[in-house]
């Protein structure tokens, strides 16, 4: 049994005021990752302060274009609000390709972005982790890696970011508003998580006593050319062993601006400006495609089970960018794919 307290905070300031006023204490929104963290005594909060009833619900059109989305938000919510649908599906697809319905009802959008990684020894008290217990040493390097990170890796950590959402957050170049007693900041959603380097503790930049308010999207949505591709065990309901997340704009065949990011294969979602270069101003075909997931994979390392995964990105790089230059974000299995 792990002793805690539990207080529920009545607005942004009350939260602000009773984290500042506790060591230890942390922050709990739907609660579908800290639950389950609590019940397998990874997280050991002194005090869990309940944000979920906060005025920060709201889908609202931001000043000069673009959209503000609250850190309470529902994850369902958010996958199906009429502006995101519209403006910014390659978002919709991303969220509705993580969890399951009933979950997506419960997470929020701060919970989503602060989700913390999968990697089964992270969660089994039993074994050495340094992301859970700094300088005990690292389970899934030597041990079972198979959904671990191949890009950006440590010494002491090779887990992977979990979420679906963030991985389209990265090609949106989504902002995140945070609140502390100090005040409040901007950070970019680049900026926002951390490769493990030598604190593989910290997931994020994020200060103990800071609070997501809310994500601000850019007005550029990528809503004709783009797509989110997960690729996993199952078809629904699991982690992704890669996924992509790709903007495009094309001009008659021509590649314009372009982004992508990947999920499943990093600390955090995973960009590379150089390959996204590599696609602006070249024709929008499989050998333009091609050189661009070259380039990202040819950083890629992997640590015995994970090894297929360095082919796997390749692949679904293409396959994704493929997807997004023809203007069908979803999968379609009659035609010829990477
Ligand atoms: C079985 C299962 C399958 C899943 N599958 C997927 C999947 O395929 N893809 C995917 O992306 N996700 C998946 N998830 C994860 C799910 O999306 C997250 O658990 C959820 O988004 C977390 O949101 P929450 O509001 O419940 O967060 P909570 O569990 O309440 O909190 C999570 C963390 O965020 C912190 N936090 C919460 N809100 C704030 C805030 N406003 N400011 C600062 N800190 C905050 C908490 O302190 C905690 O550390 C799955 C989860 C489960 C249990
Ligand atoms: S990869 Fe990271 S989270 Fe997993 S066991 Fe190693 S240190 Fe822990």
């Amino acid at each position: 049994m792990i002793a805690f307290e539990f207080a529920r905070a009545s607005n942004v300031a009350d939260a602000l005021r009773q984290i500042s006023l506790s060591d230890g204490a942390k922050f709990i929104a739907g609660g579908t990752n800290m639950v389950d963290l609590l019940k397998m005594d990874v997280e050991h909060p002194s005090k869990l302060i309940d944000v979920s009833r906060l005025p920060l619900d709201k889908v609202e059109e931001a000043e000069g274009g673009g959209l503000r989305i609250g850190a309470l938000v529902r994850n369902t919510q958010l996958a199906y609000h009429p502006l995101v649908q519209r403006n910014y599906p390659l978002l919709s697809s991303a969220l509705l390709a993580g969890a399951s319905q009933q979950l997506r009802n419960m997470a929020t959008v701060g919970g989503n972005l602060l989700q913390r990684t999968r990697c089964a020894y992270f969660y089994d008290i039993a074994t050495p982790c340094n992301k859970r217990e700094p300088g005990s040493g690292c389970s899934a390097i030597g041990g079972f890696n198979r959904m671990n990170a191949i890009l950006g890796t440590s010494d002491a950590c090779i887990a992977v970011h979990p979420s679906d959402m963030c991985v389209a957050l990265a090609v949106l170049e989504a902002k995140i508003h945070v609140a502390s007693p100090c005040g409040e900041r901007v950070i970019a959603l680049g900026e926002f998580h951390r490769l493990p380097g030598d604190k593989p503790e910290r997931d994020t930049n994020l200060d103990t006593d800071e609070l997501v308010t809310s994500i601000e999207l850019p007005p550029k949505g990528f809503a004709t050319n783009h797509t989110y591709l997960k690729i996993r065990d199952r078809l629904s309901y699991a982690f992704a062993l890669v996924s992509v997340a790709v903007g495009l704009e094309l001009d008659r065949g021509t590649i314009g601006e372009a982004r992508f990011a990947l999920g499943g294969v990093a600390h955090r979602p995973w960009r590379n400006l150089e390959a996204e270069a590599a696609l602006r101003g070249q024709p929008a075909n499989e050998a333009t495609f091609g050189r661009a997931a070259d380039l990202v994979v040819r950083e890629a390392k992997g640590f015995g089970h994970n090894d297929f995964k360095i082919d796997l990105a390749r692949r679904a790089i293409i396959r994704a960018l493929s997807q997004a230059a023809r203007g069908t974000p979803q999968s379609q299995s009659n035609k010829k794919m990477a």
